[in-house]
C-alpha cells in the first residue's frame, strides 16, 4: 500500500481526533524510522517518551518472544510468574513499598487520585465525598473525564462535560499558592515534576522539595505523575530525584510498556497506597503476565545500559547546541535531560510549521501547545546521533 493510500483510509474511517504529519512510519530500529519510501528518519519524539529506549530494543523483543511462547494473559484472581517480581523491582528502583499494575497513563493517575481519597476519608477525617485535590494550570494528565475535569485547557474539555468536581488548580512552580490552596478537606497534591505537554515547562530549582515540605507539614499526599518523565528521560530514573521530593504515590507509563505494549502503574508507601481493599479497583489487563515481562525488561534496560546518566549527558550537549544556534525564529530553548522544548517566536506559523520544516530534513517532532517544538530521543541516542541531529536542526531553522 501507498502512502498516500494508508492516509487516505485514516482521513475516511478513523475518527478525527487526530491531526498526524503527512508521514507513514512503516519500520523502526533504535532511534531510527523509515517512511514506506525508505527515507530514513531520527525519532526525536520518540512517542512522547514511550519509545526511551529505542525502537524493537533487542533485550525487550527477546522478553516478549520469550513470555509469548509460555502464557500472555492470566487474570488477576490468579497469580502469574512476573506479577510480584515486578511488584519488587518497580518498588526498589522507586524507593517505596507497592506497586499497583494498570494499562494506560490516564488510568494510572485515575487510580492515583481514588487511592488519595480513599486514604484521605480513612486517615484525615474528610467527610465523605468532600475530598479535594490540588492540581496545576497547564497540567496534563491524560484524557479521560475525571482527568480531563482539572484541564485547563478549553480544547480538551469543551463539549465533554459534566465534570467530576473536587479539584483545585494552582499556578505551576509556585509553590507559596499550593500552600495557600490547602483547606480542611484537601487529600492531596498532584504535579508532573516538569509540565511536558503544557510546553516543557521546568518549575524553578527548590519547587519538588518545596511540595514534599508542604504536604509533609499539612499532613496529605504527594503524587507525581512521572508518566512522561519517568524512567530516565531528565535525567534521573525519576525526576523528583533531581531534589530528593520522594511522593507517597508516583504514576508510571509510557516507556515503562518498553515501546511495545501498553503498560502503567502507581507505585507508592504502605500509608497510602495500602489502604486499598481486595474489590475497591482492578482493571482485566492490569499486571498481565506478557505486560509485567516487558516491564521487567525495560526496567534492567534503564539499570543496566545506565540510561538516565545518559540522558543527563546527551541533554547536556543538546541543549547547548540547541542554545547555540543562532535563529530569529528561536524564542527560547529549556529543558532537562533529554526533555527539550524550543520555543519559537509567533510569527513564523506556529511549532507545526517547524515540525513539517524539521520532518524535510530528517526528524520526527512533534509541536505541544502551539509554539514549542519538543525534543525528545531514545535515551539510547549516542553522540553521534545528537551531533547529526543538531546538524540537521540548525540546517532546518535554516530553510524556514
Ligand atoms: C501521556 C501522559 C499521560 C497519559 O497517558 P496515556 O497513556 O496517554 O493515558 C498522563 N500524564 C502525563 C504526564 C503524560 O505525559
Amino acid at each position: 500500500m501507498s502512502s498516500s493510500q494508508s492516509i487516505e483510509l485514516v482521513e475516511r474511517y478513523a475518527a478525527r481526533n487526530y491531526r498526524p504529519l503527512p508521514v507513514v512510519i512503516e519500520r523502526g530500529d533504535g532511534v531510527w524510522v523509515w517512511d514506506e519510501s525508505g527515507k530514513k528518519y531520527m525519532d526525536l519524539l520518540s512517542c512522547y517518551s514511550a519509545l526511551n529506549f529505542g525502537h524493537r530494543h533487542p533485550a525487550i523483543l527477546a522478553a516478549v518472544r520469550d513470555q509469548c511462547e509460555r502464557v500472555t494473559l492470566v487474570p488477576r484472581s490468579y497469580h502469574n510468574t512476573e506479577l510480584g517480581p515486578l511488584c519488587r523491582e518497580l518498588a526498589e528502583l522507586c524507593g517505596l513499598d507497592r506497586v499497583l499494575p494498570m494499562n494506560s497513563g490516564a488510568e494510572a493517575v485515575e487510580t492515583a487520585i481514588k487511592t488519595a481519597r480513599a486514604w484521605g476519608y480513612a486517615n484525615r477525617g474528610v467527610p465523605q465525598d468532600r475530598a479535594q485535590i490540588i492540581v496545576a494550570d497547564q497540567n496534563f494528565h491524560g484524557r479521560t473525564i475525571t482527568v480531563v475535569s482539572f484541564s485547563s485547557e478549553p480544547y480538551y474539555r469543551e463539549g465533554f462535560g459534566p465534570f467530576t468536581p473536587g479539584f483545585v488548580s494552582v499556578p505551576f512552580g509556585d509553590a507559596a499558592a499550593i500552600e495557600r490552596a490547602i483547606g480542611p478537606d484537601t487529600v492531596a497534591v498532584l504535579l508532573e515534576p516538569i509540565q511536558g505537554e503544557g510546553g516543557v515547562v521546568v518549575p524553578p530549582d527548590g519547587y519538588l522539595r518545596a511540595c514534599r515540605e508542604i504536604c509533609d507539614r499539612a499532613g496529605i499526599v504527594l503524587i507525581w505523575d512521572e508518566v512522561q518523565t519517568g524512567f530516565g528521560r531528565t535525567g534521573k530514573d525519576f525526576c523528583w530525584q533531581h531534589e530528593g521530593a520522594r511522593p507517597d504515590l508516583m504514576t508510571l507509563g509510557k516507556a515503562l510498556g518498553g515501546g511495545v505494549y501498553p503498560a502503567s502503574a502507581v507505585v507508592g508507601t504502605e500509608a497510602v497506597l495500602g489502604v486499598l481493599r481486595p474489590g475497591q479497583h482492578g482493571s482485566t489487563f492490569g499486571g498481565n503476565p506478557l505486560a509485567m515481562a516487558i516491564a521487567r525488561a525495560s526496567l534492567r534496560v534503564l539499570v543496566e545500559e545506565k540510561l538516565a546518566e545518559r540522558a543527563a549527558e546527551m541533554g547536556r550537549v543538546m541543549l547547548e547546541g540547541l542554545r547555540s544556534i543562532r535563529h530569529g525564529a528561536i524564542r527560547e530553548v529549556r529543558g532537562r535531560g533529554l526533555l527539550l522544548g524550543i520555543e519559537v517566536e509567533r510569527d513564523v506559523g506556529g511549532a507545526r510549521r517547524v515540525c513539517e520544516r524539521l520532518l524535510e530534513v530528517g526528524l520526527v517532532t512533534y509541536e505541544t501547545h502551539e509554539r514549542v517544538v519538543r525534543l525528545a530521543p531514545p535515551l539510547i541516542v549516542s553522540r553521534a546521533d545528537v551531533d547529526w541531529a543538531l546538524e540537521r536542526i540548525e540546517q532546518g531553522f535554516r530553510g524556514l
